[in-house]
C-alpha cells in the first residue's frame, strides 16, 4: 500500500477516497467470487474417489480459502482507512468536507487502537484548509 499522504498530496482527497473505495470493493468481490469457487470445487463431488482427485479438491479449497480469506480482510483494511480519514476531513472551522491540502506528515500515535497494523501504513497528516486556511492534523 502507497503512502496515503503522498497519494493525497498528489491526486487530492475526493479522489484517493474514491480510489479505496473500488479498491476495497474489488478486493470484496474477489472474496465472493473465490466463496463460490470453492463451493464449486466441492460440488463437483470425487472428493473420495481416488488420492489424485481428493489432492486436487483438497488443493483447489486450499487456495482458494486462502485467496478469499486475505481479500476479505483486505476489503475491511482498506475501507476502514478510508473510513477513518474521511471522517476526519471536515474543516473544523468552517465545514468543508475533503477540501485540503497536506502541509507535512509525521508518525501517527494510534491511542484508541482503531488503526491497528495500519497506523505506521497512515502517517498523522498536517492539512490546511483550502476554503479558510485553518489547520487541523488529519
Ligand atoms: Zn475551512
Amino acid at each position: 500500500m502507497s503512502n496515503a499522504a503522498d497519494a493525497i498530496r498528489a491526486r487530492g482527497f475526493r479522489k484517493w477516497y474514491e480510489a479505496r473505495l473500488i479498491e476495497a470493493h474489488v478486493h470484496l468481490v474477489t472474496a465472493f467470487l473465490c466463496l463460490i469457487a470453492v463451493l464449486a470445487v466441492i460440488e463437483m463431488g470425487g472428493l473420495f474417489r481416488n488420492v489424485e482427485r481428493t489432492l486436487f479438491v483438497l488443493a483447489c479449497v486450499a487456495f482458494l480459502g486462502a485467496a478469499g480469506a486475505w481479500n476479505w480482510r483486505r476489503y475491511f483494511r482498506v475501507i476502514g482507512m478510508a473510513q477513518y480519514l474521511s471522517a476526519r476531513s471536515d474543516c473544523p472551522a468552517c465545514g468543508a468536507y475533503a477540501r485540503f491540502e497536506v502541509l507535512y506528515t509525521g508518525p501517527r500515535e494510534d491511542r484508541d487502537g482503531a488503526l491497528g497494523d495500519d497506523a505506521a501504513l497512515l502517517p498523522a497528516m498536517q492539512v490546511r484548509c483550502r476554503k479558510c486556511g485553518a489547520e487541523w492534523r488529519l
